[in-house]
């Protein structure tokens, strides 16, 4: 759960990256980071907290250069501290290296330990830094063939935006699990997550960036490669479900679409009689849409945001998690008294902010809350980037349907079918990964990343 950005070149690479990564922030609200390079100088600025904390003037005029490259971190593997933060940079042999990495590496641990046989000394616990020691280790200096051999070692998931000396490139797993897309400003080309920062800075939109696919922006234009052994798709879904923003087209087509296909498909798998709709905003609203629409029921927002937290799951603590949930949404008393409701989510992952959404609107007097969620049950971890690394934080994991209903406080509660969910996405049934729904993994992770490297006496600093 990372968000991506380059541009170049460009007079404002850096101010135009900062730009980039405020649309990406929902990506990541950890941490912050730029780096960018001007002749053979390199800069870099990165730190804990939003990007709009992270920078300002004086440091963004300090990233000087044609060329920038960002990201936004939420911790996946790793944990949460400023050693952890990217773009992680570094000199090696073959040059001056930055990465900017989303996704999970599922053989970090083997391809840690291999490195670590030959010498090498990793500075943090990001499986990220494990592709800049390979290239640091690559047979070859020629940039396309070094980063081909170290992508070729690579399993799992990454997209990612690296600076390689005056050359950025970006590329994408064969299985394509992280979206990542192409754009164009003036002559200069970007990287981007998702085209919502695309739109912020007016860069036209050019295509995604291919599974399995390797691109080279030089002064020069753009040169593409595909040398990573092909295989089938595999699409986050979650990435439609929730993860990237409703203004954005990821994989090609529109997130806010396949949001409110996935509302219809519940309403009409799962009616319900109730008096108003209602998502639990903002996660829920598009699905809530289509399932107003598809039901007649009318749309309702039973509740209002306070535009001034973030995600509420996004702080890794749990009693920080507790206290944002509560101050993150008002419901209004008014509309919600003795109603029957239709409680629109997006999908239930822990349980916890479900159950105390739920009992604010009991308290606001709602009279029947039927509770219908867009997507079926979370039952099995994350491998490629997405913050459910374990099975049994997720509660349908480990419980019945009418236990998570009693658990959550709601008088009914419906998931969408795997099948529904995959008729109403924008493309076909077997280009996604479900694998946090169905167990069906693309390709089995390694070890823990972290207890191996420690096994093999490296020393975190
Ligand atoms: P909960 O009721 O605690 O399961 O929270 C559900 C809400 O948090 C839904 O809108 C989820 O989509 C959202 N969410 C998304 N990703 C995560 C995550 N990795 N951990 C916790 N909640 C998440």
């Amino acid at each position: 759960m990372c968000g991506i950005f380059g541009i170049y070149p460009h007079k404002q690479a850096s101010r135009i990256t900062y730009l980039g990564l405020y649309a990406l922030q929902h990506r990541g609200e950890e941490a912050a980071g730029i780096v960018s390079r001007c002749g053979n100088k390199v800069y870099l600025r990165k730190s804990q907290g939003l990007v709009s904390d992270v920078f300002d003037e004086k440091t963004l005029s300090s990233l000087r250069g044609e060329m920038a490259i960002g990201h936004v971190r939420y911790s996946t593997t790793g944990s949460s501290n400023i050693k952890n933060t990217q773009p992680f940079y570094t000199k090696s042999r073959i040059g001056d290296i930055a990465i900017a990495h989303n996704g999970n590496l599922t053989n970090a641990a083997k391809l840690c330990s291999d490195l670590g046989e030959k010498g090498s000394l990793f500075q943090t616990t990001m499986d990220s830094e494990v592709i800049v020691h390979l290239l640091a280790h690559s047979p070859v200096k020629e940039a396309k063939e070094a980063l081909t051999w170290a992508f070729a070692q690579l399993q799992g998931a990454f997209s990612v935006v690296l600076m390689l000396n005056d050359i950025m490139i970006g590329a994408r797993d064969s299985f394509g699990f992280r979206p990542l897309c192409l754009g164009r400003l003036d002559k200069a080309y970007v990287l981007a997550s998702e085209t919502c920062a695309l739109d912020l800075i007016g860069a036209e939109y050019v295509r995604d960036i291919e599974p399995g696919e390797i691109i080279f922006i030089t002064k020069q234009g753009i040169e593409s490669i595909k040398p990573l052994a092909k295989t089938k798709s595999a699409f986050c879904i979650f990435e439609y479900i929730y993860f990237a923003r409703p203004d954005s087209n990821i994989f090609g087509h529109s997130v806010y679409e396949a949001r409110k296909n996935l509302g219809k498909q519940l309403a009409l798998e799962h009616p319900v009689q109730a008096d108003l709709a209602m998502p639990i905003p903002d996660s829920g609203t598009y699905a809530a849409l289509g399932f107003a629409q598809a039901s007649g029921i009318p749309f309702e927002i039973g509740m209002v945001r306070n535009h001034y937290i973030g995600r509420t799951f996004i702080q890794p603590s749990q009693f920080l998690r507790d206290f944002r949930v509560k101050v993150k949404l008002n419901p209004v008393k008014d509309i919600l008294k003795g109603k029957r409701i239709a409680l629109i989510e997006d999908s239930i992952v822990r349980g916890t902010t479900s159950r105390a959404r739920v009992k604010t609107l009991r308290q606001a007097g709602a009279k029947e809350i039927h509770m219908r969620v867009s997507c079926p049950p979370l039952c099995y971890p994350c491998f490629y980037g997405i913050d459910f690394p374990t099975k049994k934080e997720l509660i349908a994991s480990k419980h019945t349907l009418d236990w998570i209903r009693d658990f959550i406080g709601v008088d009914s509660l419906a998931y969408l079918s795997l099948e529904g969910m995959l008729s109403a996405m924008p493309l076909a049934k077997d280009k996604f990964c479900t694998a946090c729904y169905n167990d069906a993994y693309p390709i089995k992770p390694g070890k823990n990343i972290s207890k191996r490297i420690l096994e093999r006496g490296s020393v975190y600093v």
